[in-house]
Formats: structure tokens, C-alpha cells, sequence
């Protein structure tokens, strides 16, 4: 059953002279908080002042909620759902509160009459790039959903001061710099050094019999981190409900040590500050080989040790005891990042808490449940045995019983498969041993999930089988969604408002009433208002991608996109062959008819993977060519827009009329991304992968189109020995030599050739056996995109079958199915009813 959403109350709230909602408050606010906040006048404030004094009419009139929420579920004690996430992609905060608290129009109206550019100081925020992609945009999604649906959350994360680099393209090669997000401060955080926790690391542990004579362990640590709770309000939309997110700051418990101050030691004390500070100082980007990063792991650890010493003083204030933790706190795992959670409630509860093992672990169990992100066997989190032990010496014991407990259960059910033993260990004792953070994480929670159909079922036949056949219960699926607020109503606004106009504005919050929208693709007048729609966020993306580019884009070609991170296993390279594909068509017979595009790419390769910072360069010299050749005559361009984040995400989502979903089948967990393009109109070109199963299965199969291997015919071909050289011939073989020669590349035979080469001899990815498959749907594409009209007809029927993928719907499914925790409607608190 679904939870109903609590009707839209959001205007009847007693307002103090601070929360005013009329735009006269609006205006008299920002130049008090432009005077007295940012100590600025008009002819020296910037336009980031402006910004900010922006940030603060609009913080203030959130402060309320957050209060009134803060003080309803302190007094009800009510159960609350703890989100850990080592990333939160959360993009630009002030247009997002704007549309939630429902004064978006106001506002901009008030700003546009003080003479200045809306848009353009919306576009001032540096945004807290505090994810690498998909998995920290959707804990994003997902805190924003639970606010709107009024479910009592916390978020908890690592407030990196630099999150995800800052991508720029130089001489077509990826090149990155530091994001420097905090550099003008963040209005939208309050700093909470008052419930700051301390962090060990390191160290050993010691028996002791404590004064009751009971057996116990101290861990003696060599190291303590002060952790410093920084906290945002998440809005929900057009309710009373503002939850938190709170990300920690390492800092060092005191300024200097004083011991080794004291020995004359002023820079050993300095720089013992200073490595503390570093456990927040930088997100790592994923791809990358983080086996034996230690620092990785100290941040893992880091905040989630936070995050739970914050519940236990949470469960004091409202006066819970502890035995009910896991009646207060339901807490999800995205992903193992935080998985060492398991071995750190145990000990919170055992060694400083007194409470009996099996109580303890029954309690952790029920606390926990844990989200699988990823099918690729290279991204599974181990831990080297060594570099554990040397950082979590007492976690490393508690593993160890855990384990020892948990593989006599094991051992019963499978009774002599001591193979299966060997398999599912939490420690891998192949070579050299390694904790195995996934094994951790399933056996420390009691529900466990992927993020689309195709990928709940793999985990059971494939990567968590053993897991599956011990607890078949356990197993279920909980398909991504991705929050209609920032990705429609927030990017797009003309197409929220031609869809309002005609079925209400109740979508927002509902998207499944999106369905009502079906009978109006019969609709001739309203398919050219959609089209209008569509080629109105064309031009502005144009205008955007020539700004940032130097490229000049027609916004009457067709736009084929493909952002995302940069991967071998989401083959951009697949998208980029085919382009050289029409390039060599074109220039082999000038006179063929093809539908003019537009090539649109965008993401980061992580600053180690060589091979995709290879394939950004290939895609960049492909533009650098067929832009400029007059033999093209502009029938097809190639940009690559970079640094792809939320906010270009929001500028792109809308402009594109096709969404490249192109992943080897059985690789790619769910995507987001395809999601957020279907939504806004753009129809998918897709293989039968993640969620673009589902996505095809609810716009229906002639929307869409579909290409390539399926995962049983990928398993089959792989298993019968797959030869990429068998598939080089005809088209595919002109493309690839062409590139091999050096054309794309000023005759430079050897730049693309790890590439070329990788692709010929192991194609680990199957890039060539579906490149046919590939080229004859996007034939389909090109006639299909010819019929403007029945184009309209398929992009509305997209949109108008989204609805299953708002991250509304998957909330409500993990409330129901996994946390059990229920709406609190929240009364909004003036000032004086909060005083004492
Ligand atoms: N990065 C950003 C900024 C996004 O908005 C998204 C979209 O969900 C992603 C990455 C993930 O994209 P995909 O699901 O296509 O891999």
C-alpha cells in the first residue's frame, strides 16, 4: 500500500515580520542582508553579494520550517530515517527552495524589478558538487522526496571542502581543477560545533574488567578527529517539512596539541591539525584504484562513527534507551561506502553501551539495510587484512566474531559446501587477505536491494547469490527515481507550464497524473505547443554550448545527448564510432539525404582512467574536424560541453530530443540520468539494460528504440569467446581505420591506438558486436525524426509514462517495504511558540 501524500497546507502559516511571503518583505530583506550580513553597498557588491543576500531572504523564510519540523519530531520521538551517503550531489540549492517553498515567480519578479538578471544570479551559486554522479544524485533525489512526502530524515555525508573537480577542456584533452565551492561561503549551512563528536582511529585494544567485574574491550586509539556537524535545511515541496542534511567536518579535537606544543614542537602540533583536517578535505572520484587508500577508508569511517554517536545523543535527548535504536532509527546503506556502520554499531552498543552481543547484533540487523550500486566486480569494496587493522583494530575483532557466528549459520544450512564458506567469508583469504565491505553490509541488515528490476535479479543469480539462497526474504528491488521538482518543474519551466495549464499543477507531487497527458498527443494544436516547448530549451541550450564551446548548434537539428560519467562500459565510444560512421557516409557521397544532428556529449573521466580521458580526446578531434568541414555543410556538429554537473544537467535534460542509453547490457545498475531525459520528451536510444527496461516497458516499444545484445547473449558470446575481430568489416572496419590512420588526429597514427587497439583485440564491453545493431537504430532515429509531427506524438507519450519514475514512488516503496516509517505532518512555529 502506498503512503497518501498529506495535502498542500503551505500557505496558511503565521508569519512574523522575517517570514513574510509579499514582495515588498522580499525586497526590503535582501538589502538588509546585502547591509548587514554581506556589509556591502550596491556599488561594491558583486554579483555573487547578490546572490547571497538572495540565499538569506530565502534561508530565513525556510528557518521557520526547519524549526517547527526539528521541534515536532524532538517532542513525538518519532522514528526517523538515516540516510548514509558518502556523497550528496545536491546542485544549486536557491532555485530548488525557491519552487518548494512556492515563491519561484515572486521572487523573480522582485528581483527583476531592483534592475537586476534573475537567471543570472541563480547561476552565481557555486554548486556542492559533493557526488561523483548517479549514486550521490540520487541520495540527493532521494532526501528531497522524503521531504516532500514528510518523512522524519536525516541525511548524513562528509562535507568535503573540495568536491568533484572541475572539468575543462584544453587542446580537447579533459584537464581538472579543484572545486573550490566554499570559496565565497555557503549560505545554506549551519555549522553545529556544539554537537560535535570525537573520532578514534588507529591505536589497540585491551581487555579490562570494568567496576561490576565484567569482561570488557578498550580501544586505545592513536589518533582523535573532532567531527563537526554541518547542517541544511532539505525543503520538501509545498509542505511544512524541512529535514536536514548533516555533512561532517574533520577538524582537530583541539587547535594545537598541547603536549607536543609544549616540547617546543610548534610545527609537529600544526601539523597534526592539518591531517586531521584532511579526512574531509576531498571527495575521490570513483574509477579510480582505491585498494589501500587509507585515507578513503579513514573517511568512510569518519563520518559514519559521527553519524551514529549523533543518533545515540539523539535517542538521549528524546530520552530512548538504547535497546530501541532500531525502533528510533531506520538506517539505508547507498552502497558499502558505509558499510564499516555495521561493525561500528556493534561496538558503540557493546563497548560503550554494555549491551550483550546477541542483543546488540539483533538491533544492528534490524537497523540496517544496505543498497547495491554496482554489477562490476572491480568495484566492490575490499579492505587489505593490514591496513584494517592498523586503522580499525576493534572493528577488525568484531568482524572477525561476526564472521565467526555468522559462518556457523553457514555452515548448518550448507552442510560440507566448504567452498560456499571460502565464497561468502567476510574475509577474502584467497592471497592476501581483504575485508569484503559487501559481505559486511548484507550480513548486517536485514533487507537488501538493487535499483532496477534487471538489477535485483543479477544480484540474486550472480554477484549476491550465495546471500540470496541463505536469505531469499531478504532480497527485493527498489527502482530508482529521480525527484520532478528540480528535474521538471525547477529546469523546465515552459514545459511545466504547458502541462499545468492542461491537467493541473497536482502532477508535481503526484507524477503518474503525467498519464493525462496521453489524449493530448492526438492533439494537434497542443503536439506544435509541445514542439514550441521543446525548441525554446533548444535555443537556449544553443546559446549556452556557444558560450562554453565557441560551437554554433541548430536548433532545428536534431540533439543527441549522451551525459554521464565517462566509461568503457557506457560506451560513449559506441555513440562517437557511429558518428564517424555518418561523417564517412557523408564524405563518400556528399549528396546522401541525412537527418542534420547534433552531437551532444558531456561528463568526467576520473583523473586516473586513461583510456576514458583518451575517449573524450577522440570525441573532441572527431568535432574538431567534421565541425569545420565545409563538405558537412552543418549537417552534423559535435560538441562536448564540459564539466558536466547538475546545473548544466538541468540546461541539457530538456534541450535533447534523443538520450544515448548505450551501456553493455547487464552492467549498468539503474542510470538516473535516462530517466530525467524521458521525463522532459527526449526518446531513448537504449540497449535492454538497468532501467531502460522499465522505462521501455512504460512508454511502450514503439517509443522507443532499442538496440544491441541482451545480458544472456552478452554472458553467451563472452563464454563461447568473443573475437572483437570477427566484427571488423564493412562500415565499422572504413571507421576505425580512419581513425587508426590519423585523420581525427593531424596524422598522429599512434594517439588513438591504446584505444583502437583495446577495441580490436579484447573489446571487453562489446562495442563492436553491437555497433551494427546500433547504426541500424539510429537509422530508424533519423527516418523517425523526419515526421516532426509524429515525433511530437512519441516525445509526449514519454513524458506523459514517466511517472514511475519519480523518486516519490521509490521512497514511498522503501517506507513501506523496508523502514517502516510513517508521514509527520508538521504545524508551523512562530517565534513565539518556541520560546521558553
Ligand atoms: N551526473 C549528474 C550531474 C546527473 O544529473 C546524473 C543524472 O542522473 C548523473 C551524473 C548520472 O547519469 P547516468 O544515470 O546517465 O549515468
Amino acid at each position: 500500500m502506498a503512503t497518501p501524500l498529506v495535502a498542500v497546507e503551505h500557505r496558511t502559516e503565521p508569519q512574523d515580520e522575517r517570514t513574510a511571503l509579499t514582495k515588498e518583505a522580499f525586497q526590503r530583506d535582501f538589502f538588509n542582508n546585502l547591509f548587514y550580513i554581506l556589509g556591502k553597498f550596491p556599488t561594491l557588491a558583486t554579483k555573487n553579494d547578490y546572490y547571497q543576500a538572495l540565499a538569506f531572504v530565502v534561508r530565513d523564510r525556510m528557518l521557520q520550517r526547519w524549526i517547527s519540523t526539528a521541534a515536532a519530531y524532538t517532542k513525538q520521538g518519532s522514528r526517523t530515517v538515516a540516510y548514509f551517503s558518502a556523497e550528496f550531489l545536491m546542485g544549486p540549492h536557491l532555485g530548488n527552495n525557491l519552487v518548494n517553498l512556492g515563491i519561484h515567480d515572486e521572487v523573480r519578479k522582485a528581483v527583476t524589478e531592483l534592475g537586476l538578471d534573475f537567471n543570472e544570479l541563480l547561476l552565481e551559486e557555486d554548486e556542492p558538487g559533493l557526488g561523483n554522479g548517479g549514486l550521490g544524485r540520487l541520495a540527493a533525489c532521494f532526501i528531497e522526496s522524503l521531504a516532500t512526502l514528510q518523512i522524519p530524515s536525516l541525511g548524513y555525508g562528509i562535507r568535503y571542502e573540495f568536491g568533484i573537480f572541475h572539468q575543462e577542456i584544453v587542446d580537447g584533452w579533459q584537464t581538472e581543477r579543484t572545486d573550490k565551492w566554499l570559496r565565497f561561503g555557503n549560505p545554506w549551512e549551519i555549522p553545529r560545533p556544539e554537537w560535535a563528536v570525537h573520532v578514534k582511529l588507529g591505536g589497540y585494544t585491551e581487555p579490562y574488567r570494568d567496576e561490576f567485574y565484567r569482561h570488557r574491550v578498550r580501544w586505545v586509539p592513536d589518533r582523535l578527529v573532532a567531527a563537526v556537524p554541518y547542517d541544511t535545511p532539505i525543503l520538501g515541496y509545498h509542505t511544512n517539512t524541512a529535514n536536514t542534511l548533516r555533512l561532517w567536518k574533520a577538524e582537530a579535537p583541539e587547535s594545537f596539541d598541547f603536549a607536543v606544543f609544549n616540547r617546543g614542537d610548534y610545527y609537529g602540533a600544526v601539523m597534526q591539525k592539518v591531517s586531521s583536517e584532511n579526512l574531509s578535505k576531498v571527495l575521490y572520484p570513483n574509477d579510480e584504484q582505491l585498494q589501500g587508500k587509507e585515507l578513503r577508508l579513514s573517511q568512510q569511517y569518519f563520518f559514519v562513527s559521527a553519524s551514529l554517536q549523533d543518533m545515540f545523543r539523539i535517542l538521549k535527548i528524546q530520552k530512548i534507551p538504547v535497546e530501541r535504536f532500531h525502533e528510533k532509527f531506520a538506517a539505508q546503506l547507498n552502497d558499502t561506502h558505509p558499510a564499516i556502520a555495521v561493525a561500528e554499531l556493534m561496538r558503540l552498543l557493546i563497548d560503550e553501551n554494555v549491551v550483550p552481543w546477541e542483543q546488540a547484533w539483533d538491533i544492528t540487523r534490524r537497523t540496517f539495510a544496505y543498497t547495491n550500486h554496482t554489477l562490476l566486480p572491480e568495484a566492490l569494496e575490499c579492505w587489505p587484512l593490514p591496513l584494517f587493522a592498523k586503522l580499525l583494530p576493534r572493528h577488525l575483532e568484531i568482524i572477525f566474531e561476526i564472521n565467526a557466528r555468522f559462518l556457523d549459520e553457514v555452515r548448518i544450512r550448507f552442510y560440507g559446501d566448504e567452498e560456499r564458506i571460502a565464497r561468502m567469508s567476510l574475509i577474502d583469504e584467497r592471497g592476501e587477505r581483504y575485508v569484503r565491505m559487501a559481505h559486511l553490509a548484507c550480513v548486517g541488515s536485514h533487507a537488501i536491494n538493487g535499483v532496477a528490476e534487471l538489477h535485483s535479479e543479477l544480484l540474486k543469480q550472480d554477484v549476491l547469490r550465495d546471500f540470496y539462497e541463505l536469505w531469499p526474504t531478504r532480497f527485493g528491488n527498489k527502482t530508482n527515481g529521480v525527484t520532478p521538482r528540480r528535474w521538471m518543474a525547477l529546469s523546465n519551466p515552459r514545459l511545466t507550464k504547458l502541462v499545468s495549464s492542461h491537467i493541473g499543477d497536482e502532477w508535481i507531487t503526484d507524477l503518474s497524473q503525467l498519464r493525462r497527458l496521453e489524449p493530448l498527443a492526438e492533439d494537434a494544436g497542443f503536439r506544435q505547443q509541445w514542439l514550441d516547448v521543446k525548441r525554446a530549451c533548444k535555443c537556449d541550450f544553443a546559446a549556452v554550448a556557444l558560450k562554453k564551446t565557441g560551437i554554433t548548434i541548430d536548433p532545428d537539428s536534431l540533439f543527441d545527448v549522451q551525459v554521464k560519467r565517462i566509461h568503457e562500459y557506457k560506451r560513449q565510444h559506441l555513440n562517437i564510432l557511429h558518428v564517424v560512421a555518418l561523417y564517412h557516409r557523408l564524405r563518400s557521397n556528399p549528396n546522401v539525404d541525412i537527418t542534420p544532428r547534433t552531437f551532444i556529449f558531456g561528463g568526467k573521466a576520473a583523473p586516473g582512467y586513461h583510456i576514458a580521458k583518451l575517449i573524450i580526446k577522440l570525441i573532441t578531434s572527431v568535432g574538431d574536424v567534421v565541425n569545420r568541414d565545409p563538405a558537412v555543410r552543418d549537417r552534423l556538429k559535435v560538441v562536448f560541453l564540459p564539466n558536466f554537473n547538475v546545473k548544466n544537467g538541468q540546461r541539457i535534460y530538456p534541450a535533447a530530443d534523443l538520450s544515448e542509453q548505450v551501456s553493455t547490457a547487464g552492467k549498468e545498475a539503474s542510470g538516473t540520468g535516462n530517466m530525467k531525459f524521458s521525463m522532459n520528451g527526449a526518446l531513448t536510444i537504449g540497449t535492454m539494460d538497468g532501467a531502460n527496461i522499465e522505462i521501455r516497458e512504460e512508454v511502450g516499444a514503439e517509443n522507443f528504440f532499442l538496440f544491441g545484445l541482451t545480458t544472456p547473449e552478452v554472458g553467451a558470446l563472452k563464454a563461447s569467446g568473443y573475437n572483437p575481430a570477427n566484427y571488423l568489416d564493412g562500415e565499422l572496419k572504413e571507421v576505425v581505420e580512419l581513425i587508426r590512420s590519423g585523420f581525427f588526429s593531424r596524422g598522429d597514427a599512434e594517439l588513438f591506438r591504446p584505444l583502437i587497439d583495446g577495441l580490436v583485440h579484447h573489446d571487453p564491453y562489446l562495442v563492436f558486436a553491437d555497433f551494427d545493431s546500433y547504426s541500424k537504430a539510429q537509422q530508424q532515429v533519423s527516418a523517425a525524426y523526419q515526421d516532426r509531427d509524429h515525433w511530437a506524438r512519441m516525445s509526449i507519450l514519454n513524458s506523459a509514462r514517466s511517472g514511475k519514475f519519480s523518486s516519490d514512488r521509490t521512497i514511498r516503496e522503501y517506507c513501506d517495504d523496508i523502514w517502516k516509517a510513517p508521514a509527520v505532518p508538521i504545524r508551523l512555529l512562530t517565534q513565539e511558540d518556541v520560546k521558553v
